[in-house]
């Protein structure tokens, strides 16, 4: 069922959201060569609780760390471990905050020291296919003009789509519906409304976009290893167009 949430649900939900972006910000200077994605799983889980809130994916459906970080091939749901950030790596940082009940999700892709052209390549149009998206977003488009515009995007630059995943609602739970696929058709899917609060989420790859799932049931993984990003943000519809809830 998609909710249109009120003016205080809004309140709520952007505050989460703030607090999202702001772990974001207190990351960054920490993503370095050395770090284990442990340490950062740590750092960031107390900023989020001095903050007020909780780690909205710590226990979800059992996932056993506060944030998801994933390395390279990586493309979502990464425990994280004892491996140590490595110069040249890309890392994508997933956070959810829920606060009084309301969550906020945003994840972002982070070069570790100098990475490749082609990795660069990879973040730019990522994070570029979000915005793409994003510009979709207005009361009476559809969920399908927004995934239409993030695979447009996609195919004129050669990057590959992750279709087994995608954005979502957010409220009281971090996945509502509808469903925000990457793909999809214009002019089709649920129609936006004011008051809706989504979640857009491109995943694109410099390979193929066929994926497989470690053995730990969670970690999506490319099937050829080529690298992935993943560029997400949490959104409320407007009258104009949208309000971005994880950003500044
Ligand atoms: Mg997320
Ligand atoms: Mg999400």
């Amino acid at each position: 069922m998609i909710t249109i949430k009120s003016e205080r649900e809004i309140e709520l939900l952007k505050i989460a959201g703030n607090i999202v972006y702001k772990t974001h910000q207190y990351i960054k200077p920490f993503i370095k060569e050395g770090i284990t994605t442990n340490e950062i799983n740590s750092l960031a889980e107390k900023f989020i609780i001095d903050n007020g809130a909780t780690p909205s994916f710590k226990g979800y459906d059992g996932f056993p760390s506060a944030l998801c970080i994933s390395i390279n091939d990586e493309i979502v749901h990464g425990f994280p471990s004892n491996r140590k950030l490595k110069n040249g790596d890309i890392i994508t940082l997933d956070i959810g905050a829920c606060y009084k009940g309301y969550h906020g999700d945003s994840a972002w892709t982070y070069q570790v020291g100098e990475v490749t052209d082609d990795l660069r390549y990879l973040m730019e149009h990522t994070e570029k296919s979000l915005f793409i998206g994003l510009k979709q977003i207005k009361p009476g488009n559809r969920v399908g003009d927004i995934g239409n515009a993030i695979a447009s995007y996609a195919a004129e630059h050669n990057l590959g789509v992750v279709k087994e995943l995608c954005g979502h609602g957010v409220g009281t739970d971090v996945h509502e519906d509808p469903n925000v696929p990457n793909y999809g058709v214009k002019n089709t899917g649920p129609r936006l409304k004011v008051g809706m609060v989504i979640a857009v989420e491109p995943m694109l790859t410099l390979g193929s976009p066929e994926i497989y799932i470690l053995d730990n049931d969670w970690t999506v993984v490319t099937k050829d290893h080529s690298p992935s990003a993943h560029y997400e943000h949490t959104v409320v519809v407007t009258q104009d167009g949208y309000e971005i809830l994880t950003g500044e």
